[in-house]
């Protein structure tokens, strides 16, 4: 079975994200724990961490659920203020997952903002210590391949693996979270299969599918090595079905939680993008899958068209 699903809100309670991935019919999920555009985060009640855990248990999706840090700290900043900001908002985002039991939590690799990448490393890399020695758990912290935008840290393999060099000994607690429209925008092509291969492989040699925990599948607004980071509904944008399917041809990819942050509008639902991840891969849905989505959808939903097509 495919461990497909999206990045659902957390409105009204974090718990309530669980409810909408199991009506969704995801089988992974990923929250953020907290508003992702402000600094300040309140703690979380007691009774929504029971709810969420107990709901993650109910429908399925241990071990399958994934937290993303919010969006404003930067990791790499070269100025105190903001990197200590971000450190603490990390140490705290570690916490949450933890009381929430989430296995993984995905971060930016930030920028160096004109500092140069040795700089930026250091930076990273002491946020990284830091972190994992302020707080003893067993969450995965997962480093995510950027989109290559100026000055942003980690969207070329190669400096993945200088990162990774660093954090040797850490094996435990790291990991990487591959984002197909970030790899495709830092000038990876997966759009045809020979370079669907290359990437894959490349990747491979240089930082191991084995420490890849979480994919994040998005199709890209923008041509191969843009630079930009605008995500696409999966086969819609500039990797194209195509794409998608060389890519999910590799049991090694996926087996693994494929998380969708695709946008919502009239072309296409969170459904349509869910169920055209099991057609590019062509694994049949399970029958409880299949519930979830004709429950929510009405005969004439544009998603309808596409769960039709695996029927
Ligand atoms: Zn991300
Ligand atoms: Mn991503
Ligand atoms: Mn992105």
């Amino acid at each position: 079975m495919l461990r497909v699903g999206v990045h659902t809100s957390i409105s009204g309670g974090v718990d309530k994200s669980v409810d909408r991935a199991y009506q969704l019919g995801c089988t992974s999920f990923q929250i953020f724990t907290r508003n992702p555009r402000g600094w300040k985060a309140s703690p979380l009640k007691e009774e929504e961490k029971v709810l969420y855990k107990t709901k993650v248990r109910r429908y399925g999706f241990e071990g399958f659920n994934v937290a993303h840090m919010p969006y404003l700290p930067n990791l790499s900043s070269p100025k105190d203020d903001i990197y200590e900001k971000s450190l603490e908002t990390f140490i705290n985002e570690l916490r949450r997952c933890e009381e929430l039991e989430i296995p993984y939590l995905v971060i930016h690799l930030g920028s160096h903002m004109g500092s140069g990448f040795e700089s930026g490393k250091k930076r990273l890399v002491g946020a990284i210590y830091k972190a994992v020695e302020s707080v003893e758990n067993s969450v995965r912290i997962l480093l995510e391949n950027m989109a290559g935008q100026k000055n942003n840290m980690g969207s070329r393999f190669e400096d993945l693996r200088k990162l990774m060099d660093e954090l040797s000994g850490l094996e435990d607690r790291i990991g990487f979270c591959f984002d197909t429209a970030h790899a495709f925008s830092a000038g990876y092509d997966l759009k045809v299969k020979s370079g669907v291969r290359e990437t894959v492989e490349e990747f491979n040699s240089l930082i191991g599918w084995e420490n890849v925990y979480v994919i994040h599948l998005n199709d890209s607004k923008h041509e191969v090595g843009s630079g930009r980071d605008h995500h696409e509904h999966i086969g819609l944008g500039y990797i194209g079905e195509k794409g998608f399917q060389y890519f999910l041809e590799y049991d090694f990819i996926r087996s693994k939680p494929l998380i969708l942050e695709t946008p919502v509008d009239s072309r296409r639902g969170d459904i349509g993008n869910i169920a055209m991840v099991w057609l590019l891969a062509g694994v049949e849905p399970p029958k409880e899958v299949f519930d979830r989505w004709l429950e929510a959808l009405s005969e004439d939903d544009v998603d309808m068209e596409i769960v039709k097509r695996l029927m």
